[in-house]
């Protein structure tokens, strides 16, 4: 069941981007609020077809067009568009990083209308949306399946496509640290620095580059984490919650609080970790990591989110003592 992409998927979507003459419209879409890897994934693929001649090529994602000041300088960002400038009746829909189509809010309709449609992806949660489906769960991030597209179609690495598919590699892996850095990652890895790009660099640009008002943002809601050693069987979960008003009075973008999981997950005494993230009045964004006792996939599917089996996300409501409330029950439930 957690096979990838078979022979006859990567033929069929190699047929499907052959299948685009030179100058027709092609849309590429990844999730809403994009990370490293769907932005990364998806500009690594775009200047990989603008190399194989194709003229006119955007790339977009759901909801407001805020990217990330770290990924603002990702070569091909030229290829962004904001949502009401994507190609309305696109030859071909290639589609980043996405678990289910409500991650791809009203751009969902673009994917189903199109003649050709290719979805490239790693999450186990994956819904088996769109027409050519190359989904791998053992691969560590989508730019891993990006890569053996690129491959396949004949588009060798070059340093601008190395930078993207790294940095997407990177922020999947955490930086080379989680479960799924195996040796075909580091294999990856290898061929992609070996087109000159540099990694310390990279690395510095993307995670460790802050602005202060965020770093005093993340005190704050780091302070207020509850540690309760009696939730997921015993093995602990820890909390925190941030409101639009905490960004406010920092002066700081949703994004900022992106990575506010990784200190939580590091607790010793907790197997669970969530952040809870409000979007709008009532309605929260929830990050939940597990260690491994637990399935925090299960738990944010049932909730209409997804994710992989340690690392998963879904939309909350009412307080986030309502949200922690639920994920407390969940949790109980999807014990390994
Ligand atoms: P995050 O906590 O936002 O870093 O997300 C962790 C993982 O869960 C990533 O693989 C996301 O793609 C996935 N994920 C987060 N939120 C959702 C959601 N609402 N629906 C589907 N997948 C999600
Ligand atoms: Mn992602
Ligand atoms: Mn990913």
């Amino acid at each position: 069941m957690t096979l990838g992409p078979s022979a006859q998927q990567w033929a069929a979507a190699v047929a499907a981007v052959r299948s685009a003459g030179l100058d027709d419209e092609i849309q590429l879409i990844c999730h809403v609020n994009p990370d490293g890897d769907a932005l990364g994934s998806m500009l690594g693929f775009g200047l990989g077809l603008r190399r194989l001649g194709f003229t006119r090529v955007r790339a977009t994602f759901p909801g407001d067009f805020v990217v990330p000041t770290p990924y603002q300088r990702l070569p091909g960002a030229d290829l962004l568009v904001p949502e009401p400038d994507a190609f309305a009746d696109p030859r071909l829909v290639l589609v980043f990083d996405v678990a289910s189509e409500s991650r791809l809010g009203a751009l969902a309709g673009r994917l189903a209308a199109a003649p050709a449609s290719v979805v490239l992806d790693h999450h186990a949660s994956n819904t088996g949306f769109g027409g050519v489906r190359l989904v791998d769960p053992q691969a560590a991030a989508t730019s891993v399946v990006a890569d053996g597209l690129l491959s396949r179609l004949g588009v060798p690495l070059d340093p601008e496509i190395a930078e993207c598919l790294y940095v997407a590699l990177a922020t999947d892996t955490g930086s080379f640290k989680f479960d799924m850095t195996t040796v075909s990652v580091h294999e990856l890895a290898a061929r992609l620095i070996a087109t000159g790009i540099r990694p310390g660099e990279i690395s510095r640009q993307i995670f460790d580059s802050k602005p202060f008002g965020a770093m005093k943002l993340t005190g704050e809601v780091l302070g207020r984490a509850v540690l309760e050693p009696a939730a997921a069987g015993g093995r602990g979960m820890v909390w925190t919650y941030a409101t639009l008003a905490d960004l406010e009075r920092y002066g700081q973008p949703p994004y900022v609080l992106d990575t506010l999981i990784d200190p939580v997950r590091s607790v010793a005494e907790a197997d669970v970790s969530v952040v809870v993230k409000q979007v709008a009045a009532g309605e929260w964004s929830v990050s939940l990591r597990s260690k491994g006792a637990v399935d925090v996939s299960g738990v944010a599917v049932s909730q209409g989110g997804g994710g992989h089996r340690l690392a998963a996300g879904f939309t909350g409501y009412g307080e986030p003592s309502d949200v922690v409330d639920t994920v407390r029950r969940l949790v109980d439930e999807h014990l390994n």
